[in-house]
Formats: C-alpha cells, structure tokens, sequence
C-alpha cells in the first residue's frame, strides 16, 4: 500500500507580492542540491499562484490555495472557486484555517463544504483544526479536535486527498509551542479519530497529519520527529527561503 512521504507546507497568508518570487528562486537553489525526503508546497495569496507556478516549472514545490468556496462558479464576489486553484496547476488547498474560522466566521459545516469541493476539484484539502488557549486550560483540547473532525471531514476522505493540520490557535504567529507530549497526545486522539472517517485504522494511520504552529527552523527536527507528526504547516517562516529551508531540513 502506498505511503505518503511527509510534507512541509508554507502558508503564506495575505503576504506577497511579485518581489517575493525571488525567495522561490532561492528556494528552489537551495534545494537543488539536496534529497529531502519530505514533499514541498508553498499556499501564496490567490494573486501569486499564476506566476509562482511559472516560476516553479518543473521543480519539486508543489502549489496550494489557501482557501476555496464551495461552489464551482456564480455570484460569489471575492471569492475563488477550487476548480480555479486547480486550474492554475495547484495541487491543495488549506480549508478551515483558524484565522478564517476566527475572520470569516467559518463553521465545522463550511470547512466540510469547502473539502468537499477541493476533493471535487481534484484537490487534495488541507483541513486545519485545533483549540484555543481558554479550550485547553479548560482540559477540553481532545474533545474540540474530535468534534473538528467530526464535523469538518466530509464523506470521501482518504489519505490521498485529504491532510489534517493540526494547529493550536494559540501557537499561531506567536513563537509558542506545545511541548512533545502535547503534540502526540493530539496526532495520536486525531489518528484515532481520522478511522471512522476514511473507512478504518490502515486507511487513517496512512493519512499525513501535519503539525502547525510557530514552526521554526530551531525547533523542526524536535517536533517533525514526534509520533505521528508527518510534516509541518509554516506560516511565518515560510515567508523567508532561509527559514523554509531551514524546516525542510528537518528532514535531511
Ligand atoms: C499558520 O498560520 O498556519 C501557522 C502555522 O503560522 P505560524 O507558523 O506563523 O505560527
């Protein structure tokens, strides 16, 4: 049975603009040399993924929206469809990021509706959950990450098209972290959980479950060797080739 090497993603929220692409070209230098054994994507803003794909050709960096509708196409302003992330040779979209849950108002059933249409869109959907500071002092981490999954996975999950990240809202662009036995306890509740999803145990232990959450180069090896820890999702320190590089070496 097929397995998925791990995968660091970089989000780079609403940052970037064509200047940036130069970090790509250092990127894909740095890379030119060397064998991770983890895949590579970069989620730029809507405006960058056209000519982020033209600057990547045929390199190994993969491209992903950060976002999509449910719908295919109609009046919907502002808003990006993933047949449209598709089209422009993107590979993923993230759904259900907690600053959208947090901005946008975005429920458990909208994620599950935008998944849905990445998997309808060819895409594989990169479903973010995780608590808030106030859930896990109260000692309900677990019980908002099942209730996430529950409600945020649609029907037709498989490890193919479907990654989970998790991502404590409080770790987010704020330099702290979990320790190690806080992230296993949560990837291991999630794989356990991720079964009656994706039809059982061999199915969910083949699911990548990404960890997200002031990723740093300084501390990628400790968290990317944790159990059931198959990868990162980086938003700040994506932005920079250096600092990328530096977390994709956690697996060099
Ligand atoms: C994110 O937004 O997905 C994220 C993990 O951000 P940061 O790495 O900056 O904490």
């Amino acid at each position: 049975m097929h397995t998925f090497p791990p995968l660091v993603a970089g989000n780079w929220k609403m940052n970037g603009t064509l200047a940036s692409l130069a970090e790509v070209d250092a990127l894909m230098e740095k890379l030119s040399g060397v064998d991770p054994a983890c895949d590579v994507m970069i989620c730029p803003p809507f405006t960058l993924i056209h000519p982020m794909a033209r600057t990547l050709g045929d390199s190994r960096i993969a491209l992903g929206g950060q976002d999509c509708h449910w719908e295919v196409s109609g009046a919907h302003t502002g808003d990006i469809a993933a047949e449209m992330i598709a089209d422009l040779g993107g590979a993923a979209v993230i759904v259900g990021h907690s600053e959208r849950r947090t901005d946008h108002g975005e429920t458990d059933e909208i994620v599950r509706k935008k998944a849905a249409a990445a998997h309808r869109a060819g895409l594989v959907a990169i479903i973010c959950i995780g608590e808030t500071i106030d859930e896990r002092k109260a000692g309900r981490t677990l019980e908002v990450l099942s209730t996430q999954i529950a409600g945020s996975l649609p029907e037709g999950c498989d490890a193919a098209n479907t990654i989970i990240a998790y991502e404590p809202v409080w770790a987010i662009g704020t330099g702290l972290t979990p320790t190690t036995d806080e992230v296993a306890e949560a990837h291991a509740h999630i794989r356990k959980e991720l079964a009656a999803k994706v039809g059982g145990e061999d199915e969910a232990s083949r699911v990548r479950i990404l960890y997200g959450g002031s990723v740093k180069p300084n501390n990628a090896k400790e968290l990317m060797g944790v159990e059931n820890v198959n990868g990162a999702l980086v938003g700040g320190a994506s932005l920079k080739a250096d600092d990328f590089f530096g977390i994709i070496s956690a697996y060099l």
